[in-house]
């Protein structure tokens, strides 16, 4: 696929609005016909976000032969399709850091592994401090990080203005900047990893909702979809701000809720503003993409709980203000497309994953907030070498659903939107 295929049509994609015919090729030219749904497979994923596919590709390298991912829309429909591309090992947590460093390395090999031009470009990530609280903060994870081995510095009004000359400095209380951090175009990764599914005899079933489980006692017996059921005992359960409603179907009560996030894009512009500045206190975050684009978002705590994937003209106005304040001479763009998606929120800002006591053969992948991109190429390795060989216990067992009845909440306090 050329670069021009690639971009075409990127916008905002309404519910239930097909995508455009160039895009529409690319999205299914990897997936496979809905007469060919096996009765039965080995694992089973539900969701054909970047997370399940990323795990379904991940299993069949490691040799698992009958692996099925059930989609009930298009690929890039959901979260996956709707972000912002950024990828970054700044956290404030050793388990967060120590995965995004083996993420970014994934995604900067993607594109020659894939064979296919993600946009990669590592621009670095500024988070900006306007309060003593936020510094502390960052001062607390830039020090982390870096006996994590990360490259972060902290830096003053000064080198700001030097890494990023148009970012307003007044009232800066300090910043921290990765420069090892990037942006990527979502969208190739999510077919770059459908390819590479399709390649190794993986089906990838689009527009096949999940609408029940058979399950005998504590086991699984089969998904059952609108094609039909498909046999199993291993289920991996990637769908996202969906989870709560699969899980319902599975009689497992999640905690985590589905919270709409909205983004836009303006015109181009000529390079400027080479890292994703970004500021933790009102959620800001704002990058150029290699098309000379805007492309950002803000927090809108008010926005009702729900899957709603709408745009609205009071996000336009909330980050306008936001981005103005950081970005003063953005005043005159125009903006020429917004979309939003939906974030998967948790009481404790990590995700839930692994297996739950309740059903054997259950694997919960869910729960990333507005990060699970940057993190599904790590994720979908840990979760397939989980399955095939029990490894990364520790990790599992960390992020579980367990933790929010046994009280073992985490914390992460990079946490934007
Ligand atoms: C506006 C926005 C900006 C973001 N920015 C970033 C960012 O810069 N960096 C980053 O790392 N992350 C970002 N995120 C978060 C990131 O996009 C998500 O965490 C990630 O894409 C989650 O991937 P997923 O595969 O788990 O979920 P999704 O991509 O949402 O996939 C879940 C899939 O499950 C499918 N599904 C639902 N119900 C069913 C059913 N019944 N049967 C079958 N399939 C079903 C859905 O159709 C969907 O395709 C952003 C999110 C949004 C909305």
């Amino acid at each position: 696929m050329s670069e021009r295929e690639a971009t075409e049509g990127e916008g905002p994609l309404l519910d239930n609005a097909r995508p455009p015919a160039n895009v529409h090729d690319a999205l299914v030219a990897h997936t496979a016909r809905p007469q060919d749904l096996p009765a039965r497979a080995d694992c089973v994923v539900v969701g054909g976000g970047i997370m399940g596919l990323a795990t379904a590709f991940h299993l069949a390298e490691l040799g698992v032969k009958d692996v099925v991912v059930v989609e009930k829309s298009y690929l890039c429909s959901g979260a996956s399709g709707r972000n912002g591309g950024g990828v970054r090992a700044q956290w404030s947590s050793e388990t967060n850091i120590r995965l995004m460093r083996e993420s970014q390395d994934l995604c900067a090999d993607f594109a020659t592994r894939m064979r296919i031009n993600v946009w990669y470009r590592k621009g670095g990530y500024l988070f900006l401090a306007r309060s003593p609280e936020r510094a502390a903060q960052l001062e607390a994870s830039v020090q982390l990080q870096r006996a994590n081995g990360l490259r972060t510095e902290l830096v003053d009004a000064v080198r700001v203005k030097r890494i990023a000359p148009e970012v307003e400095t007044t009232g800066l209380e300090v910043a921290s900047y990765g420069p090892d951090d990037a942006v990527v175009f979502p969208w190739p990764f999510v077919w770059g990893y459908a390819k590479a599914c399709a390649e190794r005899g993986v089906g990838v079933f689009t527009h096949t909702p999940v609408t029940g489980f058979e399950t005998d006692g504590r086991r699984i017996r089969a998904v059952v979809t609108e094609a039909g059921a498909i046999a199993t005992d291993q289920v991996v359960l990637a769908t996202g701000a969906w989870s709560p409603e699969l899980a319902a179907m599975l009689g497992l009560s999640l905690p985590n809720r589905p919270h709409r996030h909205e983004i836009c894009s303006t015109e181009s512009l000529k390079p400027f503003l080479r890292p994703l500045v970004a500021d933790l206190a009102t959620g800001l975050y704002c990058s150029q993409s290699m098309r000379g684009e805007l492309v950002g978002g803000v927090s809108n705590e008010r926005v009702p709980e729900g899957l709603d994937q709408r745009s609205s003209l009071r996000f336009l106005g909330l980050y306008s203000r936001e981005l103005l304040r950081t970005i003063p001479r953005a005043g005159g763009l125009r903006v020429l497309r917004q979309w939003g998606g939906c974030y998967d929120l948790t009481p404790d800002g990590n995700p839930i994953v692994g297996r739950t006591d309740e059903l054997e053969g259950l694997v919960l992948l869910c729960g990333f907030m507005g990060h699970g991109f940057m993190m599904a190429p790590v994720m979908g390795k840990r979760v397939a070498e989980h399955l095939v060989r029990g490894a990364h216990r520790e990790l599992f067992e960390r992020w579980s659903l367990t933790r929010y009845r046994t009280g073992k909440l985490l914390e992460e306090t990079m946490i934007l939107g």
